[in-house]
């Protein structure tokens, strides 16, 4: 199932990032279906956050925590990007996930033989580009046994 995305094609980001439900892509990789399919998972992550919060705010609202509600339906829109930015494993989490459902693409686009090289790409920007204080050789693995699960 795909979940609704806005797609736009911009060279204000110098591969690509997304936000809440619009993924941002600079012209050069607008046919990069594996970058889409990275940032595409991040938008089910945004999904699930926002529909997780939803319900605890139904639920709440229905046990008489209006206010709660009212915060949780506030906020679902934001967890994601919150959780993204403040809490490092799950920001971790989250690009690993990202980078194994790019990898499943690359695979099957490119087959088997780009997984190896590709993984290692990731790995090392996981150790450079995010903050998140990960060894190449944890990254690789991580990201390998996600994508492995896929
Ligand atoms: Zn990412």
């Amino acid at each position: 199932m795909n979940l609704p995305y806005y797609l736009v094609v911009t060279d204000e980001v110098t591969y690509a990032d997304s936000k809440h439900f619009r993924i941002r892509i600079n012209p050069k990789y607008r046919d990069n279906e594996p970058l889409i399919v990275h940032e595409y998972e991040h938008i089910k992550q945004q999904y699930f956050f926002m529909a997780t919060m939803l319900l605890t705010g139904v639920i709440a609202y229905f046990m008489g925590y209006t206010l709660a509600a009212i915060y949780f339906a506030i906020f679902s829109v934001t967890t994601k990007d919150l959780l993204y930015t403040f809490v490092r494993p799950l920001r971790y989490y989250f690009e690993v996930k990202a980078y194994a459902a790019q990898l499943k693409q690359l695979e099957y686009e490119h087959g088997s033989a780009v997984v190896h090289d590709n993984a290692m790409t990731f790995a090392e920007a996981l150790t450079t580009g995010y903050n998140l204080n990960v060894t190449k050789g944890k990254a690789f693995k991580d990201i390998v046994t996600a994508y492995l699960d896929l």
